[in-house]
């Protein structure tokens, strides 16, 4: 098999994909895609993952394009379906590879992607804990939940402890902490 005869897994292969990746996607057998592989003088693919330099790289070559800058999943999936990279023998959740490499930051807390394409994996499509309390204050204002009492009951200013759930409500968070470190405290 020329590498000539089929352009298509020749192109896969020079992006780095492992043999089995690139059998799937086409329906190839792998033996086919082998012979490509030699026949384009690739690197072996060691283990079971592509050849990849660094983590980003490694979600980069796993991700398919879905049109309007979403992007799909190729690579693998945990017992819960979440997709995860495999790089230097670790894993690590797509969704904050993809949140890093956009928004050039650390994530707080879990990631998850907000837009309405189903397993989209593209970085602007990612919101973190902190994003997504900022998107549910602007729910609350379009709901017009109002929340003008600038502090809890205990006098503990909103405006620094504000946490709002998902269908917009607020609460106090210096208050939750509390309360949880009392319930810790009768539990000790
Ligand atoms: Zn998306
Ligand atoms: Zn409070």
């Amino acid at each position: 098999m020329r590498a000539v005869d089929r352009p298509d897994a020749a192109e896969l292969l020079r992006q780095g994909l492992p043999n089995a990746e690139v059998a799937r996607r086409l329906g190839m057998s792998p033996r086919t895609v082998r012979a490509v592989r030699t026949h384009l003088g690739l690197d072996r693919v060691t283990g079971r993952g592509a050849v990849t330099r660094t983590l980003e790289e490694a979600y980069r070559v796993r991700t398919v394009p879905l049109g309007d800058g979403h992007l799909g999943w190729a690579g693998a999936r945990g017992g819960n379906g979440a997709p995860f990279v495999r790089f230097g023998g670790r894993r690590t959740s797509a969704y904050r590879v993809a949140f890093r490499a956009h928004f050039g930051r650390e994530p707080e807390g879990v990631v998850m992607p907000v837009c309405d394409v189903k397993g989209c994996v593209a970085g602007p499509c990612m919101d973190d804990e902190s994003a997504r309390r900022r998107t549910r204050a602007q729910l609350a204002a379009l709901m017009g939940l109002g929340h003008r009492q600038p502090t809890c009951s205990q006098g503990h200013l909103y405006a620094e402890t504000a946490e709002y759930r998902a269908n917009g409500k607020r609460e106090c968070g210096a208050c939750r902490v509390q309360h949880r470190q009392e319930l810790k405290a009768v539990a000790a």
